[in-house]
């Protein structure tokens, strides 16, 4: 039978990973500090347990997917972390997205203790961390990666092994200072053409079968109505939070600052959203920049 796995936080994203581990047949014990994520889990009938420390006591390969740097700092380090109680040999891997410095501070110290780290943030958001269908980037030990790819495949369609420890968090930074820049193109863009008096699906099916095709529109369109199902047509609830993509983009400020890499596309896309956040989106998905830029040019 398949070995245990443990599972800490279980929010928008990891919520629905560790289900998926559940109906592919893993026993999963879990942790989160909200009550509400383990009564969910519960009832999807997972182990749920009091603290990292616990985690990490009963079973030798975690998944943690946590909101940033300090989430994970504790949740390793902290007094009844991973770290407090992890089994020699064991497999720890990563799916939060951090700054890649931090991944490799937390792999230093798991091998102290004879465990493994390794970093596997996730590109996809949360309808496909819910169908299974999320991209891995992983950074870690080759000789380590089989084992993460066994795990990770009942999550996710690819997994991609990126190199050394840190790199599956390059890679993700990139992604979503990319992808940041995309949704702000997009939310500009419909908004003017449906000011020219487009009908938002004609206009999107246009500009999907044409050169200004991306994910932010064709996948994950910011219009309410255009597509079923994405966070646009829900409130902008449940997707990923505007905070969190200015937490992302502050990590690519940081990396861009260190190593003289000009991103001012970047720089810009970070301001923007986080003006948006002073303005009452933080916790709603990012795709409300579109919302933002009508609140912007009405009244
Ligand atoms: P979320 O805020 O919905 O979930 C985070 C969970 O971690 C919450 O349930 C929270 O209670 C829990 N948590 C916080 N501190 C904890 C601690 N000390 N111990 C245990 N649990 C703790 O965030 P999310 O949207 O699920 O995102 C998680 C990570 O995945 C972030 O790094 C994010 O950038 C990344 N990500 C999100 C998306 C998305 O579309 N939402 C897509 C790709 C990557």
């Amino acid at each position: 039978s398949k070995s245990p796995v443990g599972f800490i936080g279980l929010g928008n994203m990891g919520g629905p990973m560790a289900k998926n581990l559940i109906k592919n047949g893993y026993s999963v014990t879990v942790f989160d500090v909200s009550e509400q994520s383990k009564e969910d889990l519960r009832k999807a009938g997972a182990n749920v347990v009091s603290s990292p420390a616990a985690v990490a006591s009963e079973v030798d390969t975690i998944v943690t997917m946590l909101p940033s740097n300090p989430h994970v700092i504790e949740v390793y380090t902290g007094k009844s972390g991973i770290l407090s109680t992890v089994k020699p040999g064991s497999l720890l891997i990563d799916s939060s997205t951090i700054d890649p410095m931090v991944s490799i501070d937390m792999a230093e110290q798991c091998s102290k203790k004879n465990a493994t780290f390794m970093d596997a943030p996730v590109s996809g958001g949360v309808l496909a961390a819910a169908s299974g269908a999320l991209t891995f980037m992983v950074g870690g030990p080759a000789s380590e990666f089989p084992a993460a790819k066994i795990i990770l495949e009942n999550m996710g369609k690819n997994v991609i092994h990126c190199g050394g420890v840190g790199t599956g968090e390059a890679a993700k930074v990139c992604n979503n200072m990319m992808l940041a820049i995309s949704m702000i193109g997009a939310s500009e863009t419909m908004n003017m053409g449906i000011k020219l008096g487009l009908e938002p699906k004609v206009l999107k099916d246009v500009l999907c079968t044409s050169s200004a095709r991306c994910w932010s529109l064709d996948t994950y369109n910011p219009v309410p109505g255009v597509l079923e199902g994405v966070p646009s047509s829900k409130d902008y609830q449940g997707g990923f939070a505007t905070e969190l993509m200015v937490k992302d983009l502050g990590l690519a400020q940081n990396v861009a600052t260190t190593l003289k890499s000009p991103t001012p596309l970047g720089s810009l896309a970070h301001q923007i959203y986080r003006v948006m956040c002073n303005k009452g989106y933080a916790r709603k998905d990012f795709s409300s920049a579109y919302m933002f830029l009508q609140d912007e040019k009405e009244e």
